[in-house]
């Protein structure tokens, strides 16, 4: 069966980032899975209302997982504590996920909804530090294995893993 992809929203370049901007990739593994159908696009802020363009958002005082279980925060720069609307925002990407029967995801690194690999610190001075968005932790707490946009070979070898018989 073919293993299918819940993707970041603003991966292949549409411009719906913090700051209006989207992550083009030039690469021939995601035109194949685009080609084969099985890219299943979310953005999970877009989808719990958060505009375009918005202020960056970082975690503060935890991890994606603190945040999850009620002891880390998400703030705009502004200080607007935006934690529910992320909590909300990760559902939404878990729950299309199963929906959808993906096998794997594949997300924007750096974000605090997308990062798989790294996020920013909380400081709002431009330093990340190892860790997941709050998506991102979300999906993997549901078995979903998460991978960063820099890992596409990595993603792909798993899911020929996945579609040996
Ligand atoms: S929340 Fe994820 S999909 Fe949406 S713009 Fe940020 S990195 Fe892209």
């Amino acid at each position: 069966m073919k293993v299918r992809i819940l993707v970041s929203g603003c991966l292949g370049g549409a411009a719906i980032r913090f700051n209006a901007t989207g992550v083009p990739l030039d690469s021939p593994i995601w035109q194949q899975w685009a080609e084969q159908g099985r890219l299943v696009s979310l953005c999970p802020e877009l989808a719990v209302g958060f505009p375009v363009p918005r202020p960056p958002a970082e975690i503060v005082g935890g991890s994606a997982a603190d945040v999850l279980d009620g002891r880390a925060e998400v703030r705009e720069s502004t200080g607007r504590d935006v934690t529910a609307l992320f909590r909300a925002a990760a559902d939404r990407a878990a729950e299309r996920a199963v929906h959808a029967g993906v096998g794997l995801a594949v997300l924007v690194d750096g974000s605090p909804t997308c990062g798989t690999t790294r996020v920013h610190d909380g400081t709002f001075t431009g330093v990340t530090v190892p860790g997941r968005g709050v998506a991102a932790e979300a999906l993997r707490r549901h078995g979903i294995p998460v991978f960063s946009h820099r890992q596409l070979a990595r993603a792909a070898a798993l899911i020929a893993e996945l579609e040996t018989p």
